[in-house]
């Protein structure tokens, strides 16, 4: 599909320039390529950037969104994004500042973390490991960050929705951040759509920190020797059907190598597609129809995407 014009036009007025640009200084910044902020290191211009470094600002850019009618995106470490080559209308917001803050308290029972969204899990599961939190190892190698990942129910044998004690979120209708009680599914939860969390608390058994750390590093070694992290992806793009896996059923299906222009499926994990260096969206875009549609004619089965899509795609 080719896209309009209309839609690769930027929604913002100057007004609405002026506005972002107050509430979150240099912070916010227009027609910035997104390309950089994610994992495939792929995805055209955001409209604006904005970068919020606390509750109240990102409070006040929510209340202008409402009023304004402005579409919005929270990008977290975009490590499970596939952004379109024509780029996001509208806002696409990132929380840093305050939203990185983890805080880990040991009461001999219990470890409990209290962290910011926009936290990264690679940090957060180091220093819960340290405490001796039982279990922190299923999340340990995820690089996203606390709201990314809380949003997507990230995981391995356990995942984060397993640990998690207290959410608070905010949105347009309700800019202050307040709690939310929320179910956890595979790879997804029952959070809103326009609710952008804000701050999570997790709590875990206590167990020895020498243990628990030994764990994480083992799981740690074996990701490394089991996927392609040596160039740009975005993990796991489809979901595991129930009672099997996504990546033997494309590697049985031969599409290991499969290219499409700069994106291929990963000979090292079949689920993965790594952005080989001049990969576009359309690129990979085409490879996952290829693949799913190779998957289905083969073996029947229907696989649902992992990766989320977001913006405007172009032929
Ligand atoms: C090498 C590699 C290995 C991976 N391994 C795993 C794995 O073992 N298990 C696993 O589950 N995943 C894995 N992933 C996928 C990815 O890391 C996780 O899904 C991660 O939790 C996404 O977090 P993020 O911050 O990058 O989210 P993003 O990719 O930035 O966003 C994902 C979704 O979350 C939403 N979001 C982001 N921040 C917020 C927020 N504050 N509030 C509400 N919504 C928000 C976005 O709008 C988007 O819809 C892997 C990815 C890579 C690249």
């Amino acid at each position: 599909m080719i896209a309009a014009d209309s839609e690769l036009r930027s929604l913002l007025t100057d007004a609405d320039r002026q506005k972002l640009s107050a509430i979150c200084g240099d912070g916010v910044r227009f027609d910035e390529p997104l390309a950089p902020y994610t994992s495939w290191k792929i995805g055209g211009p955001a409209d604006a950037w904005v970068v919020a470094e606390n509750e109240e600002q990102l409070a006040e850019v929510m209340r202008l969104c409402a009023r304004r009618k402005l579409p919005w995106f929270v990008l977290g470490s975009g490590s499970n994004l596939l952004i379109g080559d024509g780029g996001v209308r509208g806002l696409v917001l990132r929380l840093a500042g305050e939203f990185a803050a983890i805080d880990v308290n040991d009461s001999g029972v219990e470890v409990i973390v209290r962290a910011g969204a926009s936290a990264a899990m690679s940090l957060l599961t180091a220093k819960a490991a340290s405490a001796g939190a039982i279990g922190i190892g299923s999340l340990a190698g995820i690089p996203g960050s606390v709201g990314g990942s809380l949003r997507m129910n990230a995981g391995t044998d356990r995942e984060i929705g397993d640990f998690v004690r207290e959410v608070w979120v905010q949105s347009p209708a309700k800019p202050q951040a307040h709690p939310v009680s929320v179910h956890y599914y595979y790879r997804h939860t029952s959070l809103a759509r326009d609710a952008i969390v804000s701050r999570v608390t997790l709590a875990f058994e206590r167990g020895q920190a020498q243990a628990v750390r030994e764990e994480m590093q083992e799981r740690l070694v074996r990701r490394k020797r089991t996927q392609p992290i040596a160039l740009p992806n975005a993990g796991s793009c489809f979901r595991n059907p129930e009672g099997d896996k996504a990546a033997r059923l494309i590697e049985a299906a031969g599409a290991k190598g499969w290219r499409e222009g700069g994106a291929e499926v990963s000979a090292l994990h079949a689920n993965f597609i790594t952005n080989t260096g001049s990969a576009s969206a359309k690129d990979v875009a085409s490879l996952l129809a290829r693949v799913r549609r190779a998957v289905n004619e083969k073996f029947g089965v229907d696989l649902q995407l992992e990766v989320h899509l977001v913006g405007v795609f172009i032929e």
